[in-house]
Parts: C-alpha cells; sequence; structure tokens
C-alpha cells in the first residue's frame, strides 16, 4: 500500500521545503520504506528549462531527460532514489495537458474548468507512476496563500479526502521567528499560516517549525492549541550547521516516530540506523585540512544556480575528509589584463555550465591560466566546449576557433548538434527550433579510452551520465587536437560525440560535456569529484 504525505510550506518562503522533503524521504527510508519524492509546482513555465539560472536556480536534469526543479536534486541527493520525469509538474505543465486534451475533443461537451479539470490532471500526475514504494512524498511548491497554488491544495485536499487518514498525511512546514526586541519566540505567523490552510479545507496532521534555535514546550503546546494538532506533532527544525544534519535532527525530535504513528505502522525495536549520516556529517566537521577551489561562471549571484555542483565539490571534500572553500567568480572580470593572476591562490579551477557568450572570453582566459600552470582544471560541459577552444587556439594553432553559439566562426570547433542517436533512436533538430525542452537531455552512454585518466577514476570502461546542451565539440577536429596533445578520452559508443578530453601532460585537466555533479551523493561521492579535490591537495602540498 502506497501512502502519501503533501508537504506545504507558510510564512516566508526559501524555509527549505526541499531539504525537509528530502529528510523525511532518508528517514522512512533507513525504516526500511521505499520512497519517492515529487515536486508539483505553480508556476506557468512548462518546466524551468527555460528559466534564468539566476531567477529560478539550478536546472535538475533527471536520467529520463526532464529539466526540472532543483529541490529534485536534493531529494535524489538524501535518497539514492533517482528521479523521474514523472516526479515534477508545473501548472504549465498541467494546462498544457488539459488544453491539448479538450482541442482533442477528449471532454466533448463539458466546459473545461480548473475544477474539477485541472484539479483531476494535478491529481493524476501525483497518483501516477507509481511502483511498489511505501511512500510518496508530494511537495507544493511556494507558500500557502499565494493565488497560483490554490487549485494545488484543491487537489491534495480532495486526494486526502478519496485516499483517507491511513493513507494520506498533511505535513506544513512554517517559520517561528524570533524577535531580539522581545526576547520572544513569535507562533503567530504559523497560527495565521495554518489558518489559511485550513480556510481551504486542510487541516495539517504535522506542523514543522523552521527556527533559529529549538522551540521550548511552552511555544509548542500553544501551536498545538491553536492549530488543533497534537503536541507532539508540533516538531521543532532549529537551525544546523550543515545540511546533513537535518535528517538526524528530525529524527531526535520524533518526526519519524510520529509519522509511522499516524498511518498505524508498527515501531520496531532498537534505534533506528542513521550511521551514514552520522559518518558525513563527521568528516564534514572535522576535516584534516582544506583546498580551494575557483569556480569561474557567471551565474554567480544567486549561488542556488550551481547547487549540485556546490555539493558534489562537498562530496569530493567528505570523501578525502578536507573542507573545499569554493570561490565564486565572475568570469567577466577575467576579459581585464592581468586579473587572471588572482587564480594564483586557489588549488584548482572549475568552469562550470553555461549558456551565452557574455563571460566565454574570461573563462577560456581562466583556463589558459589553469594550463599553463598546472593548476587541476575540471571543465564541465560549457566548461569542457570552452577548454577544448582554448587547446585549439594556444596548442593547435587554430586561431578563429569559437563556438557557434556566439555566432558563425572561421573554425567552429563547438557545433550545432543537429542528430545523434539515443539507444536505437535518432533525435534530430534545427537551429530555428523551440528553445524549450529541445537540447540533448538525460543520461547517455560513453565509451572511456583505456590507459586514460577517466578510465583509471571511474575504474569502468562504460558509464551513463546526464546531459543539457545543444551544441557539441566538433569531431572532425579530433586529429588536429590530438595531435596538438588534447586526448579524446571518452566518445558516445558510435565515436561521434566527444564526451571528455583530457590532456595528459598536465596533473589534473579534464572536461567533460554532460554533467557529473547531478549525479553524487554525500555517501556516494562523484569518483570525477573525489578525484578532482585529490589533484587540489597534492597542488596545495606542492605549493
Ligand atoms: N551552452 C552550451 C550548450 O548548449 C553548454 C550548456 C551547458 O553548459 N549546460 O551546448
Amino acid at each position: 500500500m502506497t501512502r502519501f504525505v503533501f508537504i506545504t510550506g507558510g510564512v516566508v518562503s526559501s524555509l527549505g521545503k526541499g531539504l525537509a522533503s528530502a529528510s523525511l524521504g532518508a528517514l522512512l527510508q533507513a525504516r526500511g520504506y521505499r520512497v519517492r519524492l515529487r515536486k508539483l509546482d505553480p508556476y506557468l513555465n512548462v518546466d524551468p528549462g527555460t528559466m534564468s539560472p539566476t531567477q529560478h536556480g539550478e536546472v535538475y536534469v533527471t536520467d529520463d531527460g526532464a529539466e526540472t526543479d532543483l529541490d529534485l536534486g536534493h531529494y535524489e541527493r538524501f535518497t539514492g532514489v533517482s528521479a523521474r520525469r514523472t516526479d515534477n509538474v508545473t501548472t504549465g505543465r498541467i494546462y498544457t495537458n488539459v488544453i491539448e486534451k479538450e482541442r482533442r475533443g477528449d471532454y466533448l461537451g463539458a466546459t473545461v474548468q480548473v475544477i474539477p479539470h485541472v484539479t483531476d490532471a494535478i491529481k493524476e500526475f501525483a497518483l501516477s507512476n507509481v511502483d511498489d514504494e511505501d511512500f510518496v512524498l508530494c511537495e507544493i511548491g511556494g507558500t500557502v496563500g499565494d493565488i497560483e497554488s490554490l487549485p494545488f491544495l484543491e487537489a491534495i485536499r480532495q486526494l486526502g479526502n478519496e485516499l483517507g487518514r491511513e493513507r494520506s498525511m498533511f505535513l506544513h512546514l512554517t517559520l517561528v521567528p524570533y524577535l531580539k526586541s522581545a526576547g520572544e519566540l513569535k507562533t503567530k505567523p504559523t497560527q495565521h499560516s495554518v489558518k489559511e490552510l485550513q480556510s481551504v479545507g486542510i487541516q495539517p496532521d504535522m506542523i514543522l517549525c523552521r527556527c533559529e534555535q529549538d522551540i521550548p514546550a511552552g511555544e509548542r503546546r500553544k501551536i498545538a492549541l491553536f492549530c488543533n494538532v497534537p503536541v507532539d506533532n508540533v516538531i521543532s527544525a532549529p537551525d544546523v550547521s550543515t545540511i546533513y544534519e537535518v535528517p538526524i535532527c528530525y529524527h531526535d525530535r520524533g518526526m519519524d516516530q510520529q509519522m509511522i504513528k499516524h498511518f498505524g505502522l508498527e515501531e520496531p525495536e532498537g534505534d533506528l540506523d542513521l550511521s551514514r549520516w552520522t559518518h558525513i556529517i563527521d568528516s564534514v566537521k572535522n576535516p584534516e585540512g582544506e583546498v580551494t577551489i575557483a569556480v569561474v561562471g557567471k551565474y554567480t549571484d544567486l549561488l542556488d544556480s550551481y547547487k549540485s555542483l556546490a555539493e558534489a565539490l562537498d562530496h569530493g571534500g567528505i570523501a578525502n575528509n578536507v573542507r573545499v572553500n569554493m570561490n565564486w567568480i565572475d568570469s567577466e572580470i577575467f576579459e581585464s589584463e592581468d586579473a587572471v593572476h588572482h587564480l594564483s591562490d586557489v588549488e584548482g579551477i572549475l568552469v562550470p555550465g553555461g549558456f551565452g557568450e557574455r563571460g566565454a572570453e574570461g573563462k577560456i582566459a581562466a583556463v589558459k591560466f589553469a594550463r599553463e600552470h598546472n593548476v587541476p582544471y575540471f571543465g564541465i560541459c560549457f566548461g569542457m566546449q570552452m577548454a577544448v577552444i582554448e587547446a585549439a587556439r594556444s596548442l593547435a594553432g587554430i586561431e578563429g576557433a569559437g563556438s557557434t553559439e556566439f555566432g558563425a566562426c572561421t573554425d567552429p570547433i563547438v557545433g550545432l548538434m543537429t542528430e545523434w542517436t539515443r539507444g536505437n533512436e535518432v533525435e534530430r533538430r534545427a537551429s530555428g527550433d523551440n528553445l524549450g525542452g529541445t537540447m540533448r537531455l538525460g543520461a547517455y552512454d560513453c565509451t572511456l579510452a583505456d590507459d586514460s585518466l577517466v578510465r583509471q577514476i571511474y575504474g569502468e570502461t562504460n558509464i551513463s551520465e546526464r546531459h543539457r546542451h545543444r551544441y557539441e565539440v566538433n569531431i572532425n577536429y579530433r586529429d588536429q587536437l590530438e595531435a596538438a596533445g588534447v586526448r579524446f578520452s571518452g566518445l558516445s559508443p558510435d565515436g561521434i560525440l566527444p564526451e571528455i578530453i583530457e590532456l595528459p601532460d598536465h596533473p589534473w585537466y579534464v572536461g567533460v560535456q554532460f554533467h557529473p555533479e547531478l549525479k553524487s551523493k554525500p555517501f556516494d561521492p562523484h569518483p570525477l569529484f573525489t578525484s578532482f579535490i585529490r589533484a587540489a591537495m597534492d597542488r596545495s602540498r606542492l605549493v
């Protein structure tokens, strides 16, 4: 029997609802339950793929090629369960489906309305593609009280009714602010937020209260009384020093125990084994050293745009027992003379994924610095493309080397990909195509060359990694580049698409066309990040 937990948020946004959901998933999993997490986003974009990373944060790509909300990254990192296309939906997607059905005539005779047609589509989504999971955790994006989330709240209200209490639960996350001037914790915003939820017919079964500090029993009793919830189901969620502490923090305050009780499930004897998390916390809190990595990108104003990347670097640190300091640098500053020498202080340089011409020459300058000064270099997607352009210009003497992403150029070392294979199918694109959802997206296989650095790092020959890009390194330049010392060490199985390049004469210089950061987990750090951080540690011993 699959049970559904609906997670809403109140008072303010950015309370960490995604992390809370992910942590709850991890706790249920530690109890031996199979979990799946999903996100229902009330905005009108069909997916976040066309939104600016500095608006919405990173676009998280699933194996099956969906562009999704970054919370799905938290879910995967905390539970290890690979997210699927059917784990994230938006108002835009729901309406697109409803309107397509209307045009096909599927509702013939009916007036198509928010209730029941839109709410039915939301419910259908929430219940879809469920295998044998014991729990599906559905997080509703946004904050209760937003106009746009109303159809979602109505849909989960109906679901709660249809599934019954033994198969559904409502969890509400709120903020309990501490007013310094009054020296008091304030429960009123939580009371109001719960009232708002009750006004659309949802009575929360559990309230999770984000707070700077632990909430004393008196305040929890007050919240319980005004919000109509048993006091043991008012859980305090104080700030913690690392996100990896969240599952244990919730467990210590009884969250999963109360949830089990709600569903009438048996509480097993003995303590829950959360050693997986204690090991991670221990490594984060007691590092044996530190390294500094410069991340040279252009979405540095909002670090959520590099969420998975920052996490994966941390995981590389956990694997090596060091703290990773990240220096987020806007690449444009390297476009002026000499600024690039600021990079002398770091032990590793990483150019992450990116789009568009702005800042590209600054990234190329950073790659050049890394190459010439033997600083470990990790190029991801756009960072690989810039590395190949730099090598083409500097090592192979192809002066006009560029990417057609920035317009026509004499030597399109990086060009628009118009046709590629996925399994037994051929996918085609043209330059005038729509921008939404039309990149090379999702998991693709890659074959690693024997004796290459990446072959050694992965410990296997065939790997699968997730992609999100429109342009591709042009295989026609392979011979010229290899003659200049650039090794094409990873290729698509048909040998047409360069997936990885490396410089054998450099201590650690790897460019990958995919996004390895999307698959890294704290308890299973990605081998490329582990190896990159190790190389940075070696450099810190050298300099
Ligand atoms: N803009 C590049 C492309 O579309 C790289 C994309 C990325 O870094 N994710 O190919």
